[in-house]
């Protein structure tokens, strides 16, 4: 079945075919597909047909907004009828019912959705305090399903248009869910097990019925260990012993209440700090908390156990009353609990207890070294496609995921080569005690004068960091150009961060300073002139924590090269992720200059080295200027 809507560019249909194979034989596939190969839509191309003639669903995983509005616009546009659904995850902006409400604001998915089902009960009339879900009950959905087959709404109109009609978004999604071909979800409908369980009821088929597409899948592992990480912190503490005393301080424990609970693991984290924080962490012993917590309370590890059991169930009552009165239903007694459980049930193996943050509000934390466990469910699916612009080496991704014999490709990316040259300079390195040498330093800020002087294209700097970035403008980098400048500020809100971006987009010739890794670096696109040049100061190699030891460690045990884990492959790809923002369509041109000798072991970056950068830059730029 051809369904590729579009002119085939070169090796686009090679992509699509090798994706069908890999689908029909039920294989897991990992692509690296350069820029302009259109991952979205040969991702679509490669999985629909089969998923239409074998009764499949194809998930779509995306982790912006963005990415998901693509999936839908390419779906519109293939040449055969696709019902896809966008759905993301809940929150109170999302709830027409709670939007209004400040004190819901903060609410997480699991919260809203308890209080959703509060609102969507029916009185003794029979009678549901929930307009919207009541209209929802009663909508015609062949009508709304055959909507989205010829009209394609992106989500945001899609929802506005559901609201305007008195129709709860979310419900109706989940009501649509059956019929759907394509559903684009975020990452945790699949990886969250509570959530994915209640995804696949929706949707009415077993794993073994799906195929599943992970979008810029780099991400994939580092998301993996986030969702299996816990930490409860300082402020935390506070608030369970204010909800305790609120409550009038229940008893856990002969004589022994939850703000004597509190208090003792307060002293705990405080002890923690004393003993094991050095600058942003520390490694706890196994049982550290655990055995401090029963010498410090007098207790066994049994009746341990029976606190938090005694405290859940107190959250839970907290939580519950909370709900009736159309409150967010939570109890932080209640998160502390489950806190504890997961700190005690998290084995040793795969995991490393830590006090992390600063003497402000420091916080316990139970890091996930391994993905692998959480991407399990990725075995279970029909196949599984995953996709980036920089995943390579690819044999190391497998790896870390345990993905089950996968097939791999690598497609370079198709625009002109000659668009793009990425240089580097060996007249200085970023290392953290070098970078501020003098004799260093002043190289550097000559390098970057040069390049700003010698060209007049947009340009953006990349920092490894804010104290880098401050000391040079301080040191006067920007002094006489006559040029706009943008700063990437610490902190920005998002929306302040894309008005920065839009206005820097849209000018001529302008300066932007922002962070490397950070997330300019990541996800946003400047089409054609929006950005030319590219200066990288430094190698975003990791702190060295005492997180990124235990990880390094970890690995070496696992694959025997800790350091390429940990350091090589994430700042290659951080690197490349940067590089990649420069050409987006076959007319882009630019030049990316990263600025540290050390790039030279970073073989996947492809740097070739400039004994005179303002002349290599020069000769860049002319050619264009001439044609
Ligand atoms: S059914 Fe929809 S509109 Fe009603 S409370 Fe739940 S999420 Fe909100």
């Amino acid at each position: 079945m051809d369904i590729f809507p579009y002119e085939f560019r070169p090796k686009q249909a090679e992509l699509v075919h090798f994706i069908r194979n890999s689908v029909e034989q039920g294989r897991c596939a990992v692509v690296e597909a350069g820029t302009g190969m259109g991952k979205t839509v040969t991702s679509l191309c490669g999985t629909v047909p089969y998923a239409l003639d074998n009764d499949m669903r194809v998930i779509y995983l995306t982790r912006t907004k963005s990415q998901q509005k693509q999936v839908v616009r390419e779906a519109a546009a293939l040449k055969v009828d696709v019902l896809c659904i966008p759905i993301q995850g809940r929150s109170a902006h999302s709830c027409p019912m709670m939007r209004g409400d400040q004190s819901l604001a903060s609410g997480t998915s699991e919260e809203i959705s308890k209080l959703c089902s509060e609102f969507k009960r029916r009185d003794e009339n029979g009678t549901c305090q929930c307009p919207y879900y009541e209209n929802t009950c009663n909508a015609d959905l062949d009508l709304w399903e055959s909507k989205l087959r010829t009209d394609h709404p992106e989500p945001e109109a899609l929802n506005t248009m559901l609201e305007e009609g008195m129709f709860c978004p979310y419900e109706m999604l989940k009501l649509l869910m059956p019929g759907a071909d394509v559903v684009a979800v975020p990452y945790p409908f699949v990886f969250v097990p509570q959530i994915f369980d209640r995804f696949a009821s929706w949707l009415g088929v077993p794993p073994s019925r799906m195929i599943v597409v992970v979008d810029e899948a780099h991400n994939l592992p580092d998301y993996l260990r986030e969702v299996q990480t816990y930490e409860y912190s300082l402020v935390a503490m506070d608030l369970a012993e204010k909800e305790a005393m609120e409550h009038g301080d229940p008893e856990v424990h002969e004589g022994l209440t939850v703000s004597d609970f509190v208090s003792v693991l307060r002293e705990t984290l405080y002890l923690a700090v004393r003993e094991y924080l050095i600058d942003d962490d520390g490694m706890l012993p196994p049982y550290f908390m655990e055995d401090e917590l029963m010498s410090r309370l007098g207790v066994t590890s049994v009746v341990l156990g029976r606190m938090f059991k005694a405290m859940e169930e107190i959250g839970d009552g907290i939580a519950e009353a909370r709900k009736l009165r159309r409150k967010l239903p939570r109890s932080y007694i209640g998160s502390m609990a489950r806190f504890l459980y997961a700190w005690s049930d998290c084995g040793n193996d795969i995991y490393v207890k830590l006090v992390v943050g600063d003497d402000h509000n420091p916080r316990f934390q139970t890091y996930c070294m391994d993905p692998s466990p959480a991407a399990e469910v990725l075995n279970s699916f029909h196949s599984s496609l995953h996709m980036s612009g920089t995943l390579k080496p690819l044999d190391s991704y497998v790896d870390e995921l345990g993905l089950d014999e996968p097939v791999r490709v690598t497609m370079p990316g198709i625009f002109p080569e000659g668009n793009l040259r990425i240089l580097y300079s060996d007249e200085v390195t970023m290392r953290y005690e070098d970078r501020f040498r003098e004799e260093n330093y002043s190289r550097l800020t000559r390098l970057v004068r040069t390049a700003l002087m010698c060209t007049r294209v947009n340009t953006a700097l990349f920092f490894p960091s804010y104290e880098l970035m401050n000391r040079m403008v301080d040191d006067g980098i920007l002094e006489g150009l006559n040029r706009d400048v943008y700063f990437e500020r610490k902190g920005m809100p998002q929306s302040e961060l894309m008005e920065v971006f839009d206005e820097f987009r849209m000018s001529e010739g302008s300066i932007l300073l922002c962070i490397l890794g950070g997330r300019i670096s990541e996800g946003l696109d400047f089409p054609d002139k929006a950005l030319e040049l590219a200066m990288i100061l430094g190698i975003p190699y990791p702190k060295p924590t005492a997180k990124l030891r235990a990880l390094r460690r970890y690995y070496d045990i696992r694959f025997g090269d800790g350091n390429r884990f940990t350091s090589t492959i994430p700042a290659t790809r951080k690197i490349r992720q940067a590089i990649g923002r420069l050409i987006r369509s076959e007319t882009d041109r630019g030049v990316a200059v990263v600025l540290d000798r050390r790039v030279v072991n970073l073989p996947d970056v492809g740097a070739e080295m400039t004994d005179d950068l303002g002349y290599d830059l020069e000769a860049f730029f002319s050619v264009r200027r001439r044609s």
